[in-house]
């Protein structure tokens, strides 16, 4: 047990990371909100404690669920006060989401982001692009909604397989 009174050494940064790896994304709880990207920085001298979170979607309902489980998780193992920042710039893209996270996504039923494209000015701007069936890997897909479950999502439909699906969109 450490001693004195500012207790340094409870928490360091990989403890802090390690928690943080158990925090799910709030709308696809397959994937971590490390996995996902959306953890900028962590710092802490030992007993203060400042996470930088990268917001995934602007104006997502989930950025309030997800600092609420951040406070919550680092408080429950003895972290007082949590400072958590929201970093808007350089804003979060999905390039940022890690390959075994696209797999998980791809597992759960979600197509992933494809790669270094931005959907903004197809999803909105009329035709849509073709995305991978995530169940039986067909291109013959189709957009039925630009949002699906959640505004980030969108929702597509397999012409193969015959299922609907959502495709999480790139930013
Ligand atoms: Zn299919």
């Amino acid at each position: 047990m450490p001693v004195g009174s500012r207790k340094s050494g409870v928490v360091n940064e990989q403890k802090i990371w390690e928690l943080l790896a158990l925090v799910p994304d709030p709308e696809i709880p397959a994937i971590s909100i490390v996995e996902l990207g959306a953890v900028q920085s962590v710092k802490t001298d030992g007993v203060q404690v400042e996470v930088s979170i990268m917001p995934t979607y602007s104006g997502c309902p989930a950025i309030k669920t997800f600092t609420e489980d951040i406070r919550k998780i680092l408080e429950e193992n003895g972290v007082i006060n949590p400072v958590i920042h929201l970093v808007y710039s350089p804003a979060w893209t999905t390039d940022r989401i890690g390959d075994e996270a696209r797999e998980k996504l791809r597992a759960f039923g979600i197509a992933p982001p494809e790669r270094g494209t931005a959907d903004k000015g197809v999803l909105f701007g009329g035709g849509a692009k073709a995305v991978p069936c995530p169940r039986c890997g067909s291109k013959k897909t189709e957009i039925v909604s630009q949002f699906g479950s959640t505004p980030c999502k969108a929702l597509y439909s397999c012409r193969e397989c015959l299922e609907p699906f959502d495709y999480f969109k790139c930013i």
